[in-house]
C-alpha cells in the first residue's frame, strides 16, 4: 500500500518542533508493510492543507494526517479534510461523553464551544478514540483513498496509532519483519562493493546498509504473512551474504539496538570471565562503556586511567599482565592512543596498541587509525579494543 505522511502546524515550518511524528508513522507503517512514499509538512492555512491533499489524493492509497485537532483557532484540520471530501463534521458519541466526563471531574474549569470541536469527526468516518487526551482523531475512505487525522502531541499520536489505527491497518496488509547484521573492521563501501549484485537486484528481501561510528549495519527486510516465512527468507540471504568474502569474520552479532560493548558484555557472563582495564588516551571511555553494559553483574573488576603509558607496545602487555594480578581478574587489557605529530583538527592520526592479558598468556596488536576529531579516535580505538576482546573470548 503507497501511504504518505501530512504533519500540519506552522511550528514545524519555522523550526520550533521537529516532526518527530514523521518518523515514529514512517518506521510503524515499515513494520506494518506499508510503503511511506512522501513525508510533507504544511503551516496552519486552509488553502494550502487543501492543495497538499489535492497532490496527496491521486498519488496515494492512504493518507495519515497528524497535527490540528486541538480547540484553538488555528486546529483546521479536520475541518479542512471534511471541506476536501464534500462532507460536514459531526460530533463522536464516546469522545462527547470523555469530554463531558472530563468537565464534570473539573468544575473550574470552563468548557466553551471550541472544546466541543476536539470531539468531532468528519461524517462517515470510523472514530479513532485518544487513550491520552481529548481529541478524537478518524479513519475515513473515499474514491480509493484512505485519510487518517491523529493528534499533534506525540504522546497522543503514538497511543491512538497503537490502539486504535494499528489494529485497523493490519488487517490490510503484510507486515515486514526485518533483521540487522552487525559488521566490524569492513568500511561500508567495501561491503556495499562486495555486495553490489544483491544490491542492485533487490525486491524483496532488500538489504539496506547503514554506517555507523566504526562499524556497519545492514538490514534484511521482507514482506511476509508469517514469521516463519520472512525467516526462511531472511536466513537464505544472510547465508549468501556471510558466505562471501571475509564477511563471516567481520559479522559479529544481529540487532539494531546491539553493540560490540554489549557482545563482549554478554560473552564475559557467558563464559563467566571478569576483566580489569588500564588506558591511556581515551579518557576513561572504555572502562565507562564496559563498566555500564555489565552494570548489575560481577565481570568487571576496575581499572585504572593514566597519563602515559609510552610509546612501546611493550609497556602495553605489562600493563595488562599487570592490572589482571592487581585487580585478580581473568582478563587485564591495556589501550593506549597516540595521536601522531602530522593530525590536523578535523584529521587525527594515532596509533593505538592494545594488549589482553589472561593466565595462558599475552596477546597484542597495533592499529593506525584516522579520525575526524579526537572524540571520534576515542570511539574507535575503545571499539578496536573490544573487538579484539571479542576475537580472543
Ligand atoms: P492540541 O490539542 O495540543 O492543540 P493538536 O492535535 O491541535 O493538539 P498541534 O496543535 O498541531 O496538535 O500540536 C500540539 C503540540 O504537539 C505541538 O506544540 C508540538 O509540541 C506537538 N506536535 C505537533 N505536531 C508534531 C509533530 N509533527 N511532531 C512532533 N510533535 C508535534
Ligand atoms: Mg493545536
Amino acid at each position: 500500500m503507497k501511504a504518505e505522511l501530512i504533519a500540519v502546524g506552522t511550528e514545524i515550518l519555522t523550526g520550533q518542533i521537529v516532526n518527530t511524528n514523521a518518523q515514529f508513522l514512517s518506521e510503524k507503517c515499515a513494520e506494518l508493510g506499508i510503503d511511506v512514499y512522501f513525508h510533507t509538512a504544511v503551516g496552519d492555512n486552509e488553502k494550502r492543507l487543501l492543495s497538499v491533499l489535492e497532490v496527496a489524493s491521486k498519488r496515494s492509497e492512504l493518507v495519515i494526517l497528524c497535527g490540528g485537532l486541538g480547540p484553538t483557532e488555528d486546529d483546521l484540520t479536520k475541518q479542512t479534510l471534511a471541506a476536501f471530501l464534500g462532507r460536514k463534521l459531526v460530533f463522536d458519541e464516546k469522545a462527547m461523553a470523555k469530554l463531558d466526563r472530563f468537565f464534570a471531574s473539573r468544575p473550574g474549569r470552563v468548557r466553551t464551544p471550541n472544546n466541543e470541536r476536539q470531539a468531532q469527526i468528519v461524517e462517515g468516518s470510523q472514530a479513532l478514540q485518544n487513550p491520552a487526551g481529548l481529541a478524537v482523531g478518524g479513519l475515513i475512505e473515499q474514491a480509493g483513498v484512505t485519510y487518517v487525522v491523529l493528534p499533534g502531541p506525540p504522546s497522543e499520536l503514538r497511543a491512538m496509532f497503537t490502539e486504535s489505527l494499528q489494529p485497523l491497518l493490519n488487517q490490510s496488509s503484510q507486515q515486514l519483519y526485518s533483521r540487522v547484521l552487525r559488521f566490524f573492521g569492513i568500511g561500508e563501501s567495501q561491503l556495499v562493493t562486495i555486495l553490489a549484485d544483491l544490491i542492485d537486484k533487490q525486491t524483496d528481501p532488500t538489504l539496506a546498509p547503514y554506517a555507523k561510528v566504526g562499524e556497519v549495519t545492514l538490514r534484511l527486510s521482507t514482506k511476509a504473512n508469517s514469521q516463519e516465512e520472512a525467516d526462511f527468507r531472511l536466513k537464505q540471504l544472510e547465508e549468501d551474504i556471510l558466505q562471501r568474502d571475509k564477511l563471516r569474520e567481520y559479522f559479529y552479532a544481529y540487532g539494531e539496538e546491539n553493540s560490540l560493548v554489549q557482545t563482549v558484555a554478554e560473552r564475559l557472563v557467558e563464559k563467566n570471565k571478569s576483566i580489569a582495564i588500564v588506558e591511556q588516551g581515551t579518557g576513561g571511555l572504555l572502562q565507562s562503556e564496559v563498566s555500564l553494559a555489565l552494570t548489575g553483574q560481577p565481570y568487571f573488576s576496575g581499572g585504572q586511567v593514566i597519563g602515559q603509558l609510552g610509546t612501546e607496545s611493550g609497556r602495553c602487555s605489562e600493563e595488562a599482565d599487570g592490572i589482571r594480578e592487581e585487580l585478580q581478574a581473568d582478563l587485564g587489557l591495556a589501550v593506549s592512543v597516540l595521536i601522531k605529530s602530522e593530525s590536523t583538527e578535523d584529521n587525527v592520526l594515532a596509533k593505538v596498541y592494545i594488549a589482553l592479558a589472561s593466565t595462558s598468556g599475552i596477546s597484542q596488536k597495533e592499529v593506525d587509525l584516522g579520525g575526524y576529531s579526537w572524540q571520534h579516535i576515542r570511539q574507535l580505538a575503545c571499539l578496536q579494543a573490544l573487538d579484539f576482546v571479542r576475537n580472543t573470548l
